[in-house]
């Protein structure tokens, strides 16, 4: 087992990034994490706005040896555990409830026995998920605030503990970089953060050579899921469905278009990861059964 630490993270996911570790195939790598505003607010505050220097590290980047463009990256979520308390920093906006918020506030939450301490009478189950994660992209350098076809600022709450994570290979070596735990989120991220909190993270890295999805896909015990990134909702909307067929259309080889549409139609369930990164994100997900 390999680890490294929250020492070592970056703000960019680059196509020229330096890995500052080299694993095989098959390895388990520990990624501690800090949490999206770099573990620097530490107290509850309100009415203030704070300077964050810096936001949204992500620890890395691995390279796999072996990978190169093309092939596809596997990353079994073996566990995530998480600090002891987390943070949410509301923001005034104008998408969405962001509009409700009056004030900048810190709210910081216990973490206690598999729960989070709202307040003294409610008590919220955890749901552990990982916000960035992703791979060096084709070319340049681009913020860790930003979901795309490498992965990223995904924030998707079913990456999560038990799930894989299918990150197409643009690089020699891959570059996996982990980051933006979350003690729990909904659907949407609409205060336009989770409960965000450091953490470690293992996980086991495979390859799949010579096969490449256009997108990150998530699959679960019952579930896979394509996951489609887009300034637009409209157009990530397509893009996740687009994506979904055509893996259907390699798996099911002997099914017509129509079938495949049908089946789709049927079974196939299309939702939103999140509204509230430079590209936002939507899943469509379709039962492995
Ligand atoms: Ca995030
Ligand atoms: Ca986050």
């Amino acid at each position: 087992m390999e680890k490294i630490s929250k020492q070592h993270c970056i703000y960019e996911f680059a196509a020229a990034a330096q890995p500052v570790l080299t694993v095989q195939p098959g390895t388990q790598v520990v990624f501690e994490t800090m949490d999206c505003y770099g573990n620097q607010i530490t107290e509850s505050s309100s009415h203030q706005s704070i300077e964050l220097n810096g936001i949204n590290p992500a620890t890395g980047p691995v390279a796999i040896a072996g990978a190169e463009p093309g092939d596809t990256l596997k990353v079994t979520i073996e566990q995530i555990e998480l600090d002891e308390v987390g943070t949410v920093y509301l923001r005034p906006g104008s998408y969405g409830v962001k509009k409700f918020v009056e004030y900048p506030e810190v709210k910081r939450f216990p973490v206690e026995h598999n729960e989070l301490v709202f307040d003294r009478s409610q008590r919220i189950p955890l749901r552990p998920m990982i916000g960035v994660i992703g791979v060096s992209p084709r070319e340049g350098s681009i913020s860790t605030l930003v979901p795309n076809e490498y992965g990223g600022n995904l924030d998707t709450k079913e990456i999560t503990t038990g799930a894989t994570v299918y990150l197409p290979v643009f690089q020699s070596g891959a570059n996996l970089a982990i980051g933006d735990l979350h003690a729990v989120m909904g659907d949407g991220e609409v205060a336009g953060c989770g409960v965000e909190i450091g953490g470690k993270v293992t996980v086991t890295l495979e390859l799949i050579k010579g096969k490449q999805q256009a997108l990150p896909f998530v699959e679960d015990e019952q579930y896979y899921y394509a996951l489609a990134s887009h300034e637009s909702l409209d157009v990530a909307a397509e893009l996740a469905m687009d994506g979904m067929f055509h893996f259907l259309q390699e798996q099911f080889p002997h099914l017509t278009s129509n079938d495949l549409v049908c089946l789709l139609g049927e079974r196939g369930d299309l939702a939103i990861s999140q509204v509230v990164n430079p590209k936002k994100t939507a899943k469509f997900r379709f039962p492995k059964r």
